[in-house]
């Protein structure tokens, strides 16, 4: 596992995001002392726990939960569950999501947590003793005023119940604000299934609105049919873009007159897979990713976009639907081809920012109507969009860069504000 102060590897993500925050935090002439604060997380928790499994093995994994930045209030951010998770990965990705709910304007600070495991070749009892034991292990740094995490890749609306469940067992009381992304019956918000996915629609529109491009000849191509997109194609599709290509991790599809994305997700439900849907032909996924489209989706995981497959990329908006998708290696190809980029960190914020919703809801016990949820949202991802454009064009600057200047702007004035406590 490499280091903060490890060589530089353009697919470490702690890299692009310290290349990304060292730019912006340089056009802004930020202050020194906070440039420091701002350059490491606040707090990194590493776990070895203990799990039963199903033949009776005790086996030991490894766990992190990093708060970048608790400025803005509670640290906020997901659970991953994947055999890549390390700890690096998991610092770039808490503080990302930090300038994301900066971005975004919420009031949450950023973390993220990982376990490194196979969720694939664990069974659902195994998941929840695991998800169980990670919880009580981080007991004293969770609750609804200090962090609250959510789902992320492997983990769903099941693993946070199982959290919330084992957090209140704990606390003696139902505390359902501890977590978001639950299901609905037990304190989630309506709509945050499809939020990430519906932030991305959003942003896709304005972006398409403001290059003079309609969404009836707008060809996507959107790698990724998890959560985010499957929803963002989904979502996209009903806008009225033609979906030309689904790129999966182990397969592709291919339709020039547009896919339909109603019957893509029905066939996945009932095959668990979009390979053999017989209304587009097979296609291969790493090609897909450089087809000919106009806004390409990646909505998968990081490092899709690299110095190797940059230069070849043919769509003129990329909307990062992922965290983490493109290299900062792959930054200035991307500038040079005068490609409109909708960064991760605003793109893809519709989720935390219905995480948010939902944490009023549970604090609040007034649930909302889903039309109210989406409207809400649609107010908060447009004028962020609006917001770091007009940012991106006054200071002369990518949209980017503005995103994390904007965000690194308002975390800075915060703990300016607040002064450091000694
Ligand atoms: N894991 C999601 C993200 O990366 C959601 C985080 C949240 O809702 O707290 O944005």
């Amino acid at each position: 596992m490499s280091t903060v102060a490890g060589p530089h590897v353009e697919t470490n993500p702690w890299e692009a995001q310290a290349a990304r925050f060292e730019l912006a935090a340089r056009k802004l002439n930020l202050d020194p002392s906070l440039w420091k604060i701002l350059s490491m997380p606040a707090r990194e928790i590493t776990v070895h726990i203990p799990v039963q499994m199903d033949d009776g093995r005790i086996e030991l994994f490894t766990g992190y939960r990093v708060q970048h930045s608790m400025a803005r209030g509670p640290a906020k951010g997901g659970i991953r569950y994947a055999p890549e998770v390390n700890l690096d990965e998991v610092r770039a990705l808490a503080a990302w999501m930090t300038w994301k709910c900066a971005v975004v304007d919420i009031p949450f600070g950023g973390a993220k947590g990982g376990i490194i495991c196979d969720p694939k070749t664990m069974s659902q009892h195994e998941l929840e003793r695991m998800t169980r034991r990670f919880t009580a292990e981080l007991i004293e740094v969770l609750g609804p005023e200090k962090d609250v995490p959510a789902p992320d890749m492997n983990t769903n609306e099941q693993t946070m119940a199982w959290m919330m469940d084992t957090y209140s067992m704990h606390m003696r009381q139902t505390v359902t604000a501890v977590v978001t992304g639950k299901p609905v019956s037990i304190g989630g918000s309506r709509g945050r299934r499809e939020a990430t996915g519906r932030g991305v629609m959003l942003v896709t529109l304005q972006a398409v609105k403001k290059l003079g491009l309609m969404p009836w000849n707008t060809r996507v191509v959107v790698q990724g049919f998890g959560n985010v997109g499957s929803y963002a194609a989904l979502l996209l599709h009903e806008q009225g873009f033609l979906v030309t290509g689904i790129a999966e991790w182990n397969c592709g599809l291919h339709n020039a007159h547009g896919i339909d994305v109603k019957k893509l997700f029905e066939y996945k439900t009932a095959n668990g897979t979009i390979e053999g849907f017989p209304e587009a032909e097979p296609a291969d996924h790493h090609e897909l990713l450089v087809s000919d489209c106009d806004v390409l989706v990646p909505a998968a995981m990081e490092n899709q976009i690299t110095t190797q497959n940059a230069g070849k990329l043919k769509a003129k908006i990329l909307v990062e639907g992922a965290n983490g998708p493109t290299t900062a290696a792959a930054d200035d190809i991307l500038q040079d081809k005068g490609v409109f980029i909708i960064p991760d960190i605003l793109a893809n914020a519709g989720g935390v920012t219905t995480s948010y919703f939902e944490w009023v809801q549970d604090r609040q016990g007034y649930f909302w109507k889903e039309a109210f949820v989406n409207s809400e949202l649609e107010h908060m991802m447009t004028s962020a969009f609006a917001e770091v454009i007009r940012y991106a064009e006054s200071h002369n600057v990518n949209n980017r860069i503005a995103a994390y200047m904007l965000a690194i702007d308002r975390v800075a004035e915060t703990i300016k504000t607040r002064g450091i406590y000694a």
